[in-house]
């Protein structure tokens, strides 16, 4: 982590997240109780911005003195080109969430994957290295979480998606950047895949309210004993990790990414260990 940053303390920190639409958004809540918990004389703010206003918006961050923004749907991608630095993994994931104002200098972040990973580290599974892991989907969210978890060194990572080719693609892309060992293929193969896996990796939305009967795959094929993971936390918990519970397997949510990439941003903003606790207990009350 960075020292602490210097702020000017006479004057509020300005943090907030850019989206369109942002009312629904948990984040204000998660982050001003954070602020609050570490005696931070800061405000974090919903921003609604719709596309055509990113670029004057992303200015407004300078002229407004804004310390940071986190940047939400639809905007992750489009936001890269008005900054001045993009951090090495956001590059390679090809989204920002996070946006760092130092001094007018804007650099982007992807906090999400990295979210991930310490949440479940934290929560379910401390030990990645020589893994065998297989995830469930081959979108925009897969993308940053693979791109974590290669970072911890597992044995290997099989992505399994609907569309095969996306897998395909997905998998050569990412080893392409010395990412270790990662295949991808069509769910045909999800039965051979699971048996052996340490952990499931749900990046799917299946299974997402209101669709809450549905599987991205049939918990019946995971190994009882590995640990089943889902993206999703709404429901916190999906029926993929309800019959995986049932079945002997650990179990992990979703929330704890969102917490996680929050926690992230945060430090990246303010430099001092986040509040997490205090964070998921505030997200928690928010729905
Ligand atoms: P995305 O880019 O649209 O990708 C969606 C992926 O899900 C694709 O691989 C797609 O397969 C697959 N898929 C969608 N519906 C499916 C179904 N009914 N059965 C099987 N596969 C299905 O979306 P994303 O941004 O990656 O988000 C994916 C999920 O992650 C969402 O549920 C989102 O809520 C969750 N998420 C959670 C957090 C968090 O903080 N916890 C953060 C980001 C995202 P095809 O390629 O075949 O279409």
């Amino acid at each position: 982590m960075t020292e602490q940053k210097k702020t000017n303390p006479s004057l509020p920190v300005l943090l907030g997240v850019m989206g369109d639409p942002i009312a629904h958004s948990k984040s204000p809540a998660m982050h001003n109780a954070a602020l609050q918990a570490a005696g931070v004389n800061g405000m974090y703010m919903p921003l609604h911005v719709r596309p055509e206003q990113l670029e004057s918006a992303i200015r407004g961050i300078v002229a407004l003195g804004y310390r940071g923004v986190n940047v939400t749907i639809p905007h992750k991608e489009q936001v890269m080109q008005y900054l001045d630095v993009i951090d090495e993994s956001a590059r390679l994931i090809g989204a920002v969430n996070t946006i760092v104002n130092e001094e007018g200098k804007l650099t982007g972040y992807n906090t999400d994957g990295i979210g991930y990973v310490r949440s479940l580290k934290e929560e379910a599974v401390p030990e990645l290295a020589g893994k065998r892991i297989a995830v469930l989907g081959a979108g925009g969210a897969a993308r940053g979480v693979i791109y974590a978890l290669a970072l911890e060194k597992p044995e290997q990572i099989s992505i399994l998606n609907r569309t095969a080719d996306r897998a395909v693609a997905l998998a050569s892309d990412l080893r392409a950047h010395g990412l270790g060992d990662i295949t991808g293929s069509g769910m045909e193969e999800a039965a051979a895949i699971l048996a052996s896996a340490d952990i499931v990796i749900n990046t799917t939305a299946a299974g997402m309210h209101p669709h809450v009967d549905d599987v991205p795959v049939d918990p019946a094929l995971i190994r009882a004993g590995a640990a089943v993971s889902d993206l999703i936390y709404n429901p916190l918990e999906t029926r993929l990790l309800r019959e995986s519970r049932e079945r002997g397997c650990t179990v992990h949510g979703g929330l704890g990414m969102f917490i996680y990439q929050g926690a992230v941003a945060f430090e990246h903003w303010l430099g001092i260990p986040a509040p997490v606790e205090t964070m998921r207990r505030a997200v928690l009350e928010s729905f």
